[in-house]
């Protein structure tokens, strides 16, 4: 499957998704950054649109030469919290294990941009037996999240050694993969890898999508196979300008998502990744646009919008609160999804 995937302006230019002229430019991008288009995800865009949204998260740019004061190398601080290789432990209760560094594809946003990658090591077996190890001596570690890179490219049979491994330990109640395979490279999603991921503990996958438009039939097939083995799913998005910053894409999206079984969990904000300011919004209009999704979409189709603060200090949740507390103890002020107040409880008189 590998010569299905373009790696560098020649392959995307030869493929007609760049133009000619590009490729000195997308050379000085590439030295920088991985680049990787499956074919899967070349069939979804439209190449005679400059602002197709496909297009925008995978072709490289110039805009991506361009750093800014305030992004870095690891925004979100994983650096801080590794005890062990492949290991990130913020949170006590729960850990991410990283076996690989390679994606599908690479998206040109991406808040690893500088540790994935075809060149970046995976874990040797002796640091996996270490970053379980870990795991394994950690009884606090309730859930297991494995990201990378994309988890789902590793080999069937090493995917089952390693959801096998992590079946064994006892107080890990919970597996969690984050994955943009099935909707980047669906074909990986076959029996085989399946069978992979059966387990007696609860596996979640939280499947990356940004577009309505990622979801064409080879995509919703993969989906369903993951569904129809009994696997949970839920969605992951990234705020992106030009991409999916206006509520009709974000309803068109997590409308899809939901009716493809899909619940959306979370709409990040772009962490500040090197070189992708371009993709980033000013928070108050990500806030008005989650504001204008309630009441709108049902409540299965909300995620919650969140930010990655930099430096290592955790997601929080960006949602203006709907609910203040009034003057008397006991009563609030609550606003409904058009703006109006009303008090609660609703004898009480707007204080
Ligand atoms: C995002 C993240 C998690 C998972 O957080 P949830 O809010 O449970 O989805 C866990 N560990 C780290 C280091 C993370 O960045
Ligand atoms: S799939 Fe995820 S880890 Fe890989 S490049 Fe895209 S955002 Fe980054």
């Amino acid at each position: 499957m590998a010569n299905d995937t373009m790696r560098n302006g020649g392959d995307l230019i030869a493929a007609g998704l760049l133009s000619p002229e590009r490729e000195s430019e997308i050379d000085e991008v590439a030295a920088r950054y991985a680049i990787a288009v499956t074919s899967d995800v070349a069939e979804l865009i439209d190449r005679d649109d400059a602002d197709d949204p496909v297009a925008l998260q995978y072709l490289p740019t110039v805009a991506e030469l361009d750093s800014t004061p305030e992004e870095r190398a690891d925004p979100i601080g994983d650096e801080r919290w590794s005890p062990v290789k492949g290991i990130v432990h913020r949170y006590p209760d729960r850990v991410l294990l990283a076996p690989l560094h390679a994606c599908a594809v690479y998206c040109r946003f991406c808040f690893r941009r500088e540790t994935v990658g075809p060149g970046k090591q995976a874990l040797t077996p002796a640091e996996l037996r270490a970053a379980l190890d870990y795991i394994r001596s950690h009884e606090e570690i309730w859930e297991v999240i494995l990201t990378g890179g994309d988890p789902l490219m590793l080999s069937p049979r090493r995917l089952a050694e390693l959801i096998a491994a992590l079946s064994n330990i006892e107080h890990v109640a919970v597996i969690r993969i984050h994955t943009r395979v099935p909707m980047v490279a669906p074909r990986r999603v076959t029996a085989g890898l399946i069978d992979a991921l059966a387990t007696d503990k609860a596996l979640w996958v939280a499947i990356h999508a940004n577009h309505a438009k990622e979801f064409g039939p080879a995509q919703c097939a993969a989906l369903a196979r993951l569904t129809r083995a009994g696997i949970p799913l839920v969605g992951q998005t990234v705020l992106l300008a030009g991409v999916n910053d206006d509520a009709a894409s974000l309803e068109r999206l997590f409308r899809t998502m939901v009716a493809h079984r899909v619940k959306p969990y979370y709409l990040h904000h772009p962490d500040l990744a090197r070189g992708t300011s371009h993709f980033r919004i000013d928070i108050a209009a990500g806030v008005a646009l989650t504001q204008r999704l309630r009441g709108r979409v049902s409540g299965l189709c909300q995620p919650s919008y969140v930010l990655d603060i930099p430096g290592g200090y955790g997601k929080v949740p960006l949602t203006p609160s709907h609910a203040e507390p009034g003057e008397v103890p006991g009563r609030w002020r609550v606003r409904d999804p058009g703006g109006r107040v009303h008090a609660y409880p609703p004898d009480a008189e707007l204080s």
